[in-house]
């Protein structure tokens, strides 16, 4: 019983945060730490369940591709894995800084908003 209400506690915060999370498919990042600290990358994919988020060639993992044929060979192709969001600053469109996300409701909708131009990303 109690662990079903954990559960169903962490789902609920984990659609909050889903909810919340301020970096989308498609935005330009600058990542601000790890070994690509100081890159920017385009995002691929979010997963905001996990607050995490797949960044084109950044953080590329090594993997093994078997040969489908056998007169393929296997080959090692670098496969980019998922960073956390924290780890990442969202490059505002408008005017190009690292910025923080804010956020402001227009005709009942949420938009985003960067904190430094104020204008809607
Ligand atoms: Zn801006």
């Amino acid at each position: 019983m109690r662990i079903m209400l954990i559960r169903m506690i962490s789902i609920k915060l984990a659609l909050k945060f889903a909810y919340f999370m301020k970096i989308r498919k498609g935005d330009t990042v600058l990542i601000i730490s790890g070994k690509d600290r100081r890159r920017k990358g385009k995002v691929l994919k979010a997963f905001p369940k996990e607050l995490k988020i797949l960044v084109e060639g950044m953080n590329l993992k090594k993997k093994h591709v078997r040969p489908k044929r056998e007169e393929e060979k296997g080959q090692i192709v670098q496969i980019p894995a998922p960073i956390p969001v924290s780890n990442v600053k969202l490059v505002c469109p408008k005017c190009t800084k690292p910025t923080r996300v804010g956020y402001k409701i227009v005709d009942k909708k949420k938009i985003r908003i960067c904190k430094k131009c104020g204008k809607e990303i």
